[in-house]
């Protein structure tokens, strides 16, 4: 980008250049990109690998579903109001037509619902106790019992559980794709390019190569590069990377189980020849690695949710199984981080830089939220969430922390 061009932002003014830089190109900057560029934005996004969801979004398949809790607590509140964005924002994402376009590479996403078994006798008490309580509406959450479980899977289970309608799998590689060819022609896309340094000057912020070349200026910068986020903010930032690997299964058309179903793991449905296993969660770990060990992890979980259905599996063979290992930015407190970026360094940063982060374990589900939130924030929009959960979900809230605790690994 020229200086001539930065001059002519400057004239401009800040709130009448709609243009941003968007860091990474996985569900959190990708999502964001295409909620900017729904209302107007001319967005710029730069990732180091050679394309959308090379990252911990390049699974083929994960999982769409909330996690109620019997206090309706934070947690439990915000991956409802994230379950429903996102189911939302891809059935626009369907609706346009975009879903069509990956039937032959794994599909966007299928609305198969989800089975949540309980893990215990306790634990189906509390889940039953939950949807007695909350009285949720039967095409969002209900409570069925063991036998109508095995009947909506089509495999015996040893449980009951919370049947979620509305669920789905989706794979968030194609998720990313279809994010920014929704919205394509506002949307510029370089990739193989990294981000070493991030700067601010005159009301621009700029990216920076390794060699110190400009990549881009913008009055906005989202920053939506994962665990690298902390080199490039400063450690009051606690987003560590948590490892972890799904098994990939060869499946036969129309073999069970019919729905996602969960219980300590997951599995998924037949998607186009295969199913998905997993996850295994470790943090320390930076063994980019398949391993045996993790299938193996992978595949007794599968029998805890689907008894005998591993049994198939030649002991032998599980060392050649294929798979994928990513690795979540995980926060301290299983929420994500979106918003206002409060520090840059030691510095208070100045306005216009944004932070997505901390998606951990459930990047689906925080997607769209968190990109309809930064784009409220950008355009100065009255947020869709409630404050307080906004709030719950800043940046800023790891300034209020002793700084031991917020540097410490989750
Ligand atoms: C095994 C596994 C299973 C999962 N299962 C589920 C599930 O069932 N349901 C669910 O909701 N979520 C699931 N998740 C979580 C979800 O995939 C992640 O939360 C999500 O992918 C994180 O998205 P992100 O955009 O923040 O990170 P990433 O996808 O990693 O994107 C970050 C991007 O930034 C780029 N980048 C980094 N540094 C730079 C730089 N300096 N310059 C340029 N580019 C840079 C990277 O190349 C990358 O593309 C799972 C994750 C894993 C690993």
């Amino acid at each position: 980008m020229t200086g001539s061009t930065a001059r002519h932002a400057i004239v401009l003014g800040a709130e009448n250049d709609k243009r941003a830089i968007v860091l990474g190109a996985g569900l959190a900057g990708s999502t964001t990109a295409n909620r900017l560029a729904a209302r107007g934005y001319a967005i710029t996004l730069i990732d180091a690998a050679g394309g959308p969801g090379e990252g911990a979004s390049g699974n083929r398949a994960g999982v769409l579903r909330p996690l109620p809790a019997r206090d309706d607590n934070l947690l439990a509140q915000v991956t409802r109001a994230g379950f429903l964005a996102t189911s939302r924002h891809l059935q626009a994402l369907d609706n346009a037509g975009l879903a069509a376009g990956f039937a032959a590479n794994g599909g966007l996403w299928g609305k198969t619902g989800v089975l949540h078994l309980a893990r215990d006798a306790v634990h189906e008490a509390t889940q039953r106790r939950i949807v007695a309580d909350q009285q949720p509406p039967a095409d969002y959450l209900r409570f069925v019992e063991r036998d109508e479980a095995a009947a909506l899977c089509g495999w015996p289970v040893d449980a009951g559980g919370w049947w979620f309608p509305g669920g789905a799998w989706v794979s968030p590689a194609n998720y990313c794709r279809a994010n920014l060819l929704q919205h394509a022609a506002n949307i510029s896309t370089h990739y193989t390019t990294r981000v070493e340094r991030i700067a601010h000057d005159h009301g621009l912020w700029r990216a920076f190569a390794a060699d110190g070349g400009c990549l881009a200026e913008a009055p906005h910068l989202v920053v939506a590069n994962a665990a690298d986020a902390r080199r490039l903010l400063g450690d009051w930032l606690p987003v560590f990377p948590a490892r972890g690997q799904v098994t990939h299964l060869p499946a036969a058309a129309g073999s069970p189980p019919r729905c996602v179903v969960c219980r300590l793991g997951y599995v998924t449905p037949e998607i186009a020849g295969q199913r998905y296993a997993g996850a295994t969660f470790l943090m320390k770990d930076n063994d980019p690695a398949v391993r045996a060990t993790d299938h193996a992890e992978n595949l007794a979980k599968l029998d805890f949710i689907l008894p005998g259905f591993s049994a198939g599996i030649d002991p032998a063979a599980i060392a050649t199984l294929p798979g994928r290992t990513g690795f979540r930015p995980a926060s301290p407190d299983r929420l994500p981080i979106v918003g206002a970026v409060p520090k840059l360094g030691d510095a208070p940063a100045p306005p216009g830089l944004w932070l997505v982060n901390g998606f951990g374990a459930r990047g689906i589900v925080w997607s769209a939220l968190a990109g309809e939130l930064i784009a409220d924030a950008i355009d100065g929009s009255r947020p869709g969430l409630d404050r307080g959960l906004a709030e719950a979900l800043a940046p800023a809230r790891f300034l209020d922390r002793p700084r031991r605790r917020a540097n410490k690994a989750p």
